[in-house]
């Protein structure tokens, strides 16, 4: 199958059909040696974006304006391109992972337990009180505690 996107020139130009990544001439996982456009018989090139990438970005979202200036960096900036798919690669692999905890005021993994020693401060600070009595979680990005 193709590593890279295949692209065909012809059906991007003459398609009206902006909601379909496919119409725009974009395929992928082709055989190998198919370098014909199954649309309109013209010939295909290999974009610089792995299949498996477009792949990981058609399921962040299906606007064709992020896909294609997302392809644009991919042939202008590599590094810059590799370095926001890594950012989306952690995305979408953390998204399976439901049970992580998140904060219920901003939604931010970006917690930590609230330790026995810590809650022991703030109620020897703050007297029986304390508003952290009865939480174990703070979130490190809003400071709320739950
Ligand atoms: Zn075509
Ligand atoms: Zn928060």
């Amino acid at each position: 199958m193709s590593k890279f996107v295949r692209f065909c020139r012809n059906c991007n130009e003459n398609s009206n059909n902006e909601s379909s990544l496919r119409g725009k001439g974009y395929s992928i996982y082709l055989p190998e040696d198919k370098y014909i456009c199954e649309i309109c018989g013209e010939e295909l090139i290999d974009l610089s974006m792995l299949s498996l990438d477009y792949d990981i970005l058609t399921n962040i979202s299906n606007d064709l304006r992020f896909i294609e200036s997302m392809i644009e960096l991919s042939e202008r900036n590599p590094i810059e391109y590799q370095l926001k798919m890594s950012q989306f690669k952690i995305n979408s692999s953390s998204k399976q992972e439901n049970n992580t905890p998140k904060c219920p005021h901003c939604n931010s993994t970006n917690i930590k337990p609230i330790s026995g020693l810590n809650r022991g401060a703030s109620i020897a600070m703050w007297g029986i009180f304390s508003k952290k009595i009865n939480k174990s979680f703070e979130c490190i990005n809003c400071k709320y505690t739950w």
